[in-house]
C-alpha cells in the first residue's frame, strides 16, 4: 500500500465523549511540519465536537467565508513548523502567485522592522509576561496588518491553515471581532491545545526553547531556521507526545 495512504483510526476522549477520528499516518523520519496534517485532523475533530456541544446549549457560530476581522490585524500566532509548513506551501506556489504573496509578506516585515516589532517577535529569548505579550499584541495590532493570505475577505490556504486559526470560532456580534483590544468576543471553548503542544514537541525535538511567531513573520522565522526546522525524527515518538500535551 502506498505509506503516504496510511491511515490511523484514533478514538478521542473529549468531554467524556468517544470521538472518532482517522488521521493520515505520517511518514517517518519526519519533518515536524509532516506531522501537520495527522495533527490538524484530530485538531478538526475536537472543533467540530465542541461546535456541537456549543450548537446543544443554543450556541451559534457567527463566522463564516466573507467575514475576515479576525484576519485584518490580529498577530496570528504560529509554531515553527507551522511556519515552515508556510514557508514550503509559499515556495511551492506557480511562479507569478508567489511573487505576489512573498511581496505581501515581504512588506509586511518590513513595517514590523520599521515599528521595531520584528526581532522581539523573531528572537524571543525568554517567555513573555502576560502584560509583555498584550502590550506586544496590541502594538502589532495599531499596524493594521492583514494576513498575506487573505484574498477578497476569504483565507486562501483554508485547508492549510494554522492551529489558531481553526479554533477561533465566535459566538457573540462578528462586529466585535474588529477590535479584540476593546471588545471580548464570545469564543467557543476549544478541548485541545494543538498549537501549545506544537510547541512541546518542536522543544523536545530540537532541545531549545520555541516560540510562536506572528503568521506575518512566518517566512522570515523559517528561513532563519531552516537548518533546524529540515531535521527528521522517528515520528511515533513524538506523535505520541503531541497527544499527550494536547490537554495539558
Ligand atoms: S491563514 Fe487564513 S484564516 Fe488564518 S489569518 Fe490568514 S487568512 Fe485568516
Amino acid at each position: 500500500m502506498d505509506p503516504r495512504r496510511r491511515r490511523i483510526e484514533l478514538v478521542l476522549r473529549i468531554d467524556g465523549a468517544a470521538v472518532a477520528v482517522s488521521v493520515p499516518q505520517p511518514p517517518s523520519p519526519a519533518r515536524l511540519d509532516e506531522l501537520l496534517p495527522a495533527q490538524r485532523a484530530i485538531d478538526d475533530a475536537a472543533i467540530a465536537h465542541a461546535v456541537r456541544k456549543a450548537a446543544a446549549a443554543g450556541r451559534t457560530v457567527a463566522c463564516a467565508k466573507g467575514c475576515s476581522a479576525c484576519c485584518r490585524a490580529q498577530p496570528v500566532p504560529v509554531t515553527p513548523p507551522e511556519a515552515y509548513a508556510l514557508l514550503r506551501l509559499v515556495e511551492a506556489l506557480p511562479a507569478t502567485r508567489r511573487h505576489d504573496v512573498e511581496a505581501r509578506f515581504d512588506a509586511r516585515e518590513h513595517q514590523l522592522d520599521a515599528a521595531g516589532l520584528a526581532l522581539p517577535f523573531l528572537e524571543r529569548a525568554d517567555e513573555l509576561d502576560a502584560d509583555s505579550a498584550r502590550v506586544l499584541a496590541h502594538a502589532y495590532f495599531r499596524l493594521g496588518l492583514a494576513c498575506p493570505f487573505l484574498d477578497d475577505d476569504a483565507c486562501s490556504i483554508h485547508p492549510r491553515r494554522p492551529f489558531v486559526c481553526r479554533q477561533y470560532l465566535v459566538t457573540s456580534d462578528p462586529a466585535l471581532c474588529a477590535d479584540p483590544f476593546a471588545h471580548r468576543a464570545e469564543v467557543i471553548p476549544m478541548p485541545l491545545r494543538a498549537a501549545s503542544a506544537g510547541l512541546a514537541v518542536s522543544e523536545a525535538a530540537y532541545g531549545r526553547p520555541q516560540h510562536a511567531v506572528p503568521l506575518s513573520l512566518a517566512l522570515a522565522y523559517a528561513r532563519r531556521h531552516r537548518d533546524e526546522l529540515e531535521r527528521r525524527f522517528e515520528a511515533e515518538p513524538l506523535f505520541r507526545q503531541w497527544l499527550g500535551c494536547l490537554t495539558d
